[in-house]
Protein backbone atom coordinates (compact mmCIF):
# COMPACT_ATOMS: atom_id res chain seq x y z
CA UNK A 1 0.00 0.00 0.00
CA UNK A 2 3.20 2.28 0.52
CA UNK A 3 4.49 1.53 -2.67
CA UNK A 4 1.11 2.08 -3.99
CA UNK A 5 0.29 5.26 -2.25
CA UNK A 6 4.52 6.45 -3.46
CA UNK A 7 3.78 5.82 -7.05
CA UNK A 8 0.32 7.85 -6.86
CA UNK A 9 2.15 10.70 -5.60
CA UNK A 10 5.09 10.55 -8.29
CA UNK A 11 2.56 10.61 -10.94
CA UNK A 12 1.58 13.68 -12.86
CA UNK A 13 -1.76 14.83 -11.50
CA UNK A 14 -3.89 15.21 -13.66
CA UNK A 15 -7.85 16.83 -13.07
CA UNK A 16 -10.90 14.93 -13.95
CA UNK A 17 -11.38 17.54 -17.19
CA UNK A 18 -8.15 16.71 -18.49
CA UNK A 19 -5.79 19.88 -16.95
CA UNK A 20 -2.21 18.35 -15.86
CA UNK A 21 -0.93 20.38 -13.36
CA UNK A 22 2.68 20.62 -12.14
CA UNK A 23 3.03 20.53 -8.31
CA UNK A 24 6.25 22.04 -6.95
CA UNK A 25 7.70 21.83 -3.31
CA UNK A 26 9.15 24.83 -1.86
CA UNK A 27 12.35 24.28 0.21
CA UNK A 28 14.95 26.05 1.71
CA UNK A 29 17.78 23.95 1.16
CA UNK A 30 19.43 21.29 -0.67
CA UNK A 31 18.43 18.79 2.32
CA UNK A 32 14.83 19.55 1.79
CA UNK A 33 15.16 19.27 -2.10
CA UNK A 34 15.58 15.44 -1.49
CA UNK A 35 12.31 15.65 0.76
CA UNK A 36 10.62 17.33 -2.21
CA UNK A 37 11.81 14.61 -4.54
CA UNK A 38 10.87 11.72 -2.18
CA UNK A 39 7.59 13.22 -1.65
CA UNK A 40 7.01 12.86 -5.26
CA UNK A 41 7.20 16.63 -6.58
CA UNK A 42 7.29 17.03 -10.38
CA UNK A 43 10.33 19.95 -9.34
CA UNK A 44 10.85 22.90 -7.44
CA UNK A 45 8.71 25.30 -7.51
CA UNK A 46 10.17 27.91 -4.96
CA UNK A 47 14.23 27.52 -3.54
CA UNK A 48 14.10 30.60 -0.72
CA UNK A 49 18.01 31.22 -0.96
CA UNK A 50 17.63 33.53 1.80
CA UNK A 51 17.73 30.29 4.33
CA UNK A 52 21.28 29.77 2.71
CA UNK A 53 21.90 33.02 4.45
CA UNK A 54 20.80 33.34 7.75
CA UNK A 55 22.98 31.86 10.96
CA UNK A 56 26.21 32.84 9.97
CA UNK A 57 28.33 35.70 10.21
CA UNK A 58 28.96 36.76 6.92
CA UNK A 59 27.37 35.93 3.46
CA UNK A 60 28.41 32.67 1.59
CA UNK A 61 30.49 33.10 -0.59
CA UNK A 62 30.72 31.88 -4.44
CA UNK A 63 31.50 28.10 -4.09
CA UNK A 64 29.99 27.92 -0.80
CA UNK A 65 26.25 29.03 -2.71
CA UNK A 66 27.44 27.06 -5.97
CA UNK A 67 27.89 23.49 -4.10
CA UNK A 68 24.09 24.25 -2.44
CA UNK A 69 22.47 25.15 -5.73
CA UNK A 70 23.92 22.55 -7.93
CA UNK A 71 23.60 19.77 -5.22
CA UNK A 72 19.28 21.33 -5.04
CA UNK A 73 19.41 20.55 -8.60
CA UNK A 74 21.19 17.13 -8.52
CA UNK A 75 18.72 15.94 -6.14
CA UNK A 76 15.13 16.57 -8.44
CA UNK A 77 16.96 14.04 -10.73
CA UNK A 78 16.13 15.63 -13.88
CA UNK A 79 13.18 18.02 -12.86
CA UNK A 80 13.02 21.31 -13.05
CA UNK A 81 14.39 23.89 -10.12
CA UNK A 82 13.28 27.35 -9.65
CA UNK A 83 15.99 29.09 -7.62
CA UNK A 84 14.66 32.25 -5.85
CA UNK A 85 17.73 35.28 -5.79
CA UNK A 86 17.72 36.89 -2.25
CA UNK A 87 15.05 38.25 -0.86
CA UNK A 88 15.77 40.29 2.29
CA UNK A 89 14.33 42.98 3.27
CA UNK A 90 11.16 44.21 5.29
CA UNK A 91 10.01 40.64 7.22
CA UNK A 92 13.53 38.64 6.09
CA UNK A 93 16.70 39.94 7.53
CA UNK A 94 20.07 39.27 7.62
CA UNK A 95 22.28 39.99 11.01
CA UNK A 96 25.44 40.87 8.76
CA UNK A 97 23.65 43.41 6.53
CA UNK A 98 22.74 46.34 8.25
CA UNK A 99 20.33 47.56 6.30
CA UNK A 100 19.13 51.96 6.96
CA UNK A 101 15.88 51.75 9.55
CA UNK A 102 13.23 53.59 7.83
CA UNK A 103 9.53 53.77 8.24
CA UNK A 104 7.96 51.35 5.69
CA UNK A 105 10.17 48.35 5.17
CA UNK A 106 8.05 46.21 3.31
CA UNK A 107 7.94 49.39 0.62
CA UNK A 108 11.76 50.35 0.72
CA UNK A 109 14.87 48.73 -0.76
CA UNK A 110 14.28 45.08 -0.63
CA UNK A 111 13.89 41.80 -2.83
CA UNK A 112 15.55 42.55 -6.45
CA UNK A 113 15.74 46.50 -5.18
CA UNK A 114 19.09 45.24 -3.44
CA UNK A 115 20.83 45.10 -6.35
CA UNK A 116 21.69 48.74 -6.72
CA UNK A 117 22.98 49.16 -3.17
CA UNK A 118 24.25 46.04 -2.75
CA UNK A 119 25.26 44.86 -6.51
CA UNK A 120 28.25 42.30 -5.25
CA UNK A 121 25.89 40.22 -2.87
CA UNK A 122 23.59 39.61 -6.02
CA UNK A 123 26.07 39.09 -8.51
CA UNK A 124 27.61 36.86 -6.63
CA UNK A 125 25.12 34.84 -6.43
CA UNK A 126 23.80 34.98 -9.91
CA UNK A 127 27.54 33.41 -10.78
CA UNK A 128 26.92 30.72 -8.35
CA UNK A 129 23.89 30.26 -10.23
CA UNK A 130 25.70 30.21 -13.72
CA UNK A 131 28.06 27.74 -12.51
CA UNK A 132 25.20 24.97 -11.63
CA UNK A 133 25.71 22.54 -14.17
CA UNK A 134 22.54 21.42 -16.31
CA UNK A 135 21.51 24.65 -16.95
CA UNK A 136 18.22 23.77 -18.69
CA UNK A 137 16.65 22.56 -15.41
CA UNK A 138 17.78 25.16 -13.31
CA UNK A 139 15.40 28.32 -13.48
CA UNK A 140 16.09 31.71 -11.70
CA UNK A 141 13.64 33.62 -10.35
CA UNK A 142 13.34 37.56 -8.95
CA UNK A 143 11.42 38.61 -6.49
CA UNK A 144 9.54 41.66 -5.44
CA UNK A 145 9.76 42.58 -9.42
CA UNK A 146 7.28 45.94 -10.05
CA UNK A 147 7.95 46.18 -13.54
CA UNK A 148 9.40 44.26 -17.03
CA UNK A 149 12.01 47.19 -16.54
CA UNK A 150 13.71 45.78 -13.46
CA UNK A 151 13.29 42.02 -14.86
CA UNK A 152 15.17 43.33 -18.15
CA UNK A 153 17.71 44.79 -16.19
CA UNK A 154 18.51 41.85 -14.35
CA UNK A 155 18.39 39.44 -17.52
CA UNK A 156 21.31 42.39 -18.72
CA UNK A 157 23.07 42.25 -16.04
CA UNK A 158 22.93 37.75 -15.95
CA UNK A 159 24.28 37.89 -19.26
CA UNK A 160 27.25 40.21 -18.60
CA UNK A 161 28.40 37.88 -15.88
CA UNK A 162 27.68 34.82 -18.37
CA UNK A 163 29.90 36.29 -20.35
CA UNK A 164 32.53 36.92 -18.52
CA UNK A 165 32.60 33.43 -17.74
CA UNK A 166 32.50 32.06 -20.98
CA UNK A 167 28.92 30.28 -21.07
CA UNK A 168 26.93 30.24 -23.49
CA UNK A 169 23.92 28.05 -22.54
CA UNK A 170 21.60 30.36 -19.90
CA UNK A 171 19.18 29.37 -17.05
CA UNK A 172 15.28 30.19 -17.67
CA UNK A 173 15.13 33.94 -15.82
CA UNK A 174 11.46 34.24 -14.28
CA UNK A 175 9.81 37.23 -11.96
CA UNK A 176 7.54 36.90 -8.99
CA UNK A 177 4.52 38.61 -9.42
CA UNK A 178 3.51 39.83 -5.79
CA UNK A 179 3.37 43.32 -6.16
CA UNK A 180 -0.11 44.62 -7.89
CA UNK A 181 2.01 46.38 -10.71
CA UNK A 182 3.18 43.34 -11.90
CA UNK A 183 -0.12 41.39 -12.21
CA UNK A 184 -1.56 45.09 -13.76
CA UNK A 185 1.55 45.00 -15.96
CA UNK A 186 1.95 40.87 -17.05
CA UNK A 187 1.77 41.08 -20.46
CA UNK A 188 4.74 43.36 -20.26
CA UNK A 189 6.51 41.34 -17.70
CA UNK A 190 5.79 37.86 -19.60
CA UNK A 191 7.39 39.12 -23.22
CA UNK A 192 10.51 40.00 -20.88
CA UNK A 193 10.22 36.50 -18.56
CA UNK A 194 10.33 33.14 -19.36
CA UNK A 195 7.78 32.27 -16.65
CA UNK A 196 6.18 33.89 -13.84
CA UNK A 197 4.90 32.57 -10.37
CA UNK A 198 2.63 34.57 -8.27
CA UNK A 199 3.62 35.01 -4.85
CA UNK A 200 0.48 35.17 -3.29
CA UNK A 201 1.97 35.61 0.57
CA UNK A 202 3.15 39.59 -0.48
CA UNK A 203 0.63 40.00 -3.54
CA UNK A 204 -2.35 39.23 -0.98
CA UNK A 205 -0.45 41.71 1.63
CA UNK A 206 0.39 44.77 -1.00
CA UNK A 207 -3.19 44.36 -2.53
CA UNK A 208 -5.04 44.48 0.35
CA UNK A 209 -2.47 47.08 2.33
CA UNK A 210 -2.12 44.28 5.37
CA UNK A 211 1.23 43.57 6.94
CA UNK A 212 1.55 39.95 6.65
CA UNK A 213 3.05 39.68 9.73
CA UNK A 214 0.11 41.49 11.61
CA UNK A 215 -1.83 39.10 13.62
CA UNK A 216 -4.22 41.41 14.08
CA UNK A 217 -5.36 41.13 10.76
CA UNK A 218 -3.96 37.46 9.28
CA UNK A 219 -8.14 36.75 9.33
CA UNK A 220 -8.55 39.21 6.68
CA UNK A 221 -5.52 38.93 5.07
CA UNK A 222 -6.43 36.56 2.85
CA UNK A 223 -6.16 35.38 -1.11
CA UNK A 224 -9.20 34.38 -1.67
CA UNK A 225 -10.24 38.37 -1.31
CA UNK A 226 -12.12 39.29 -4.78
CA UNK A 227 -9.50 41.96 -5.57
CA UNK A 228 -6.76 39.70 -4.78
CA UNK A 229 -8.13 36.94 -7.57
CA UNK A 230 -8.94 39.66 -9.89
CA UNK A 231 -5.27 40.16 -10.03
CA UNK A 232 -4.61 36.30 -10.66
CA UNK A 233 -6.82 36.47 -13.08
CA UNK A 234 -5.09 39.38 -15.15
CA UNK A 235 -1.54 37.77 -14.41
CA UNK A 236 -3.25 34.81 -15.72
CA UNK A 237 -5.09 36.33 -19.10
CA UNK A 238 -1.67 38.86 -19.33
CA UNK A 239 0.82 36.02 -20.00
CA UNK A 240 -1.08 33.39 -21.94
CA UNK A 241 0.33 31.86 -24.79
CA UNK A 242 3.13 33.93 -23.73
CA UNK A 243 5.43 32.22 -20.77
CA UNK A 244 3.53 29.71 -17.97
CA UNK A 245 2.46 30.68 -14.77
CA UNK A 246 2.84 29.55 -11.00
CA UNK A 247 2.18 30.26 -7.42
CA UNK A 248 4.60 29.33 -5.24
CA UNK A 249 2.19 31.49 -1.72
CA UNK A 250 1.03 29.83 1.20
CA UNK A 251 -2.12 29.88 -1.35
CA UNK A 252 -1.24 26.68 -3.72
CA UNK A 253 -1.95 24.32 -0.42
CA UNK A 254 -4.40 26.10 0.84
CA UNK A 255 -7.76 23.34 -0.02
CA UNK A 256 -9.86 25.88 -1.54
CA UNK A 257 -7.45 28.15 -3.10
CA UNK A 258 -5.25 25.52 -4.73
CA UNK A 259 -8.04 24.16 -6.43
CA UNK A 260 -9.63 27.47 -7.59
CA UNK A 261 -6.16 28.73 -8.69
CA UNK A 262 -6.10 26.14 -11.05
CA UNK A 263 -9.77 26.81 -12.50
CA UNK A 264 -8.16 30.36 -12.72
CA UNK A 265 -5.41 28.96 -15.57
CA UNK A 266 -2.28 28.48 -13.24
CA UNK A 267 0.33 25.78 -14.57
CA UNK A 268 1.89 24.59 -11.70
CA UNK A 269 1.91 25.08 -7.44
CA UNK A 270 4.34 24.38 -5.52
CA UNK A 271 3.78 23.49 -2.09
CA UNK A 272 5.50 22.15 1.25
CA UNK A 273 7.23 18.83 0.12
CA UNK A 274 4.44 17.30 2.79
CA UNK A 275 1.56 18.63 0.75
CA UNK A 276 2.75 17.12 -2.42
CA UNK A 277 0.92 13.79 -2.10
CA UNK A 278 -2.39 15.40 -0.85
CA UNK A 279 -2.76 18.25 -3.28
CA UNK A 280 -1.84 15.75 -6.48
CA UNK A 281 -4.77 13.59 -5.00
CA UNK A 282 -6.92 16.71 -4.78
CA UNK A 283 -6.91 17.96 -8.01
CA UNK A 284 -7.36 14.51 -9.38
CA UNK A 285 -11.04 14.67 -7.59
CA UNK A 286 -11.21 18.31 -9.77
CA UNK A 287 -13.24 19.32 -11.93
CA UNK A 288 -11.42 22.90 -12.68
CA UNK A 289 -13.74 23.56 -15.81
CA UNK A 290 -16.56 23.17 -13.35
CA UNK A 291 -15.03 25.46 -11.13
CA UNK A 292 -14.22 28.02 -13.50
CA UNK A 293 -18.20 28.70 -14.06
CA UNK A 294 -18.38 29.96 -10.64
CA UNK A 295 -15.50 32.53 -10.87
CA UNK A 296 -17.42 35.48 -12.45
CA UNK A 297 -19.93 35.08 -9.12
CA UNK A 298 -17.24 34.71 -6.46
CA UNK A 299 -15.19 37.85 -8.30
CA UNK A 300 -18.43 39.97 -7.54
CA UNK A 301 -19.02 38.78 -3.60
CA UNK A 302 -17.55 41.52 -1.12
CA UNK A 303 -14.75 39.97 1.01
CA UNK A 304 -12.47 36.65 1.72
CA UNK A 305 -14.70 35.28 4.13
CA UNK A 306 -17.78 35.14 1.44
CA UNK A 307 -15.55 33.41 -1.37
CA UNK A 308 -14.43 30.50 1.25
CA UNK A 309 -18.06 30.31 2.03
CA UNK A 310 -19.41 29.86 -1.41
CA UNK A 311 -16.41 27.64 -2.25
CA UNK A 312 -16.70 25.38 0.49
CA UNK A 313 -20.48 24.76 -0.43
CA UNK A 314 -19.68 24.10 -4.23
CA UNK A 315 -17.01 21.28 -2.81
CA UNK A 316 -19.54 20.31 -0.49
CA UNK A 317 -22.42 19.89 -3.54
CA UNK A 318 -20.10 19.11 -6.74
CA UNK A 319 -16.65 17.33 -5.00
C1 LIG B 1 5.16 35.07 -1.41
O1 LIG B 1 5.32 36.26 -1.15
O2 LIG B 1 4.04 34.56 -1.63
C2 LIG B 1 6.31 34.14 -1.49
C3 LIG B 1 6.18 32.93 -1.98
O3 LIG B 1 7.49 34.57 -1.01
P1 LIG B 1 7.81 34.78 0.55
O4 LIG B 1 6.71 34.14 1.33
O5 LIG B 1 9.14 34.16 0.74
O6 LIG B 1 7.83 36.29 0.66
MG1 LIG C 1 7.28 37.19 -1.17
Amino acid sequence: RAALEREAARAPAVTRDGREVEVGANIGSAAEARLAAEAGADGIGLMRSEFLFLERSSAPDEDDQHREYQAAVDALDGKPVIIRTLDIGADKQLPYLRLPVVPNPALGVRGARLWQSHPELLDTQLRALLRVSAPERLRIMVPMIADAGELAWVRGRLEGLAESLGLTRLPALGAMIEVPSAALGARRLAAEADFLSIGTNDLTQYTLAMDREEPRLAARADVLHPAVLALIEATVKGAAGACPVGVCGAAAGDDLAGPLLVALGVDELSVEPARVPSLKAALRRLDAAALAETVPELRALDDAAAVRQRLTAWFATDA
